[in-house]
């Protein structure tokens, strides 16, 4: 299995310069351990990104520096599906450049407001 490509760090990374408040973001939610702010190209009608503050290339890199912070996004991901309505929604993470990473900062996709199916394609 290729190694993930972790081609950013947190100097240069899109979601800390988000996260910093140095790029504007749409943001949903915020604590001390996670944001959550909208997809600038939503794939559904509610599209949200969560992601710890702390930089982590992807999920499985944060969940071994931080073994409880996966299991907050997806909670925090239900709470901010469920603010809008959306008690049904799909949850992604990317994890890699052929899984269709693009921003090598962990982040949890949250989908809903479409019948998605069963395809995963
Ligand atoms: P990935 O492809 O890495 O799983 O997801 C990255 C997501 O970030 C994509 O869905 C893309 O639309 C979104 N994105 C890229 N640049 C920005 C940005 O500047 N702001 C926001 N809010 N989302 C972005
Ligand atoms: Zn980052």
């Amino acid at each position: 299995m290729p190694e993930v490509s972790t081609d950013s760090d947190t100097a240069d990374c899109l979601f800390c310069r988000i996260i910093a408040g140095e790029i504007p973001g749409d943001f949903v939610h915020q604590d001390q351990r996670l944001v959550a702010f909208r997809d600038i190209a939503p794939k559904a009608p509610f599209h949200v990104l969560v992601a710890p503050r702390e930089h982590q290339p992807h999920a499985a890199a944060s969940a071994a520096a931080d073994p409880t912070i996966v299991g907050e996004l997806v909670t925090a991901a239900d709470v901010v599906a469920r603010a809008e309505g959306y008690d049904d929604y799909r949850l992604i993470f990317n994890t890699g450049a052929d899984a269709g990473q693009t921003v090598f900062h962990t982040h949890l996709h949250v989908l809903a407001g479409k019948l998605m199916g069963e395809g995963f394609a």
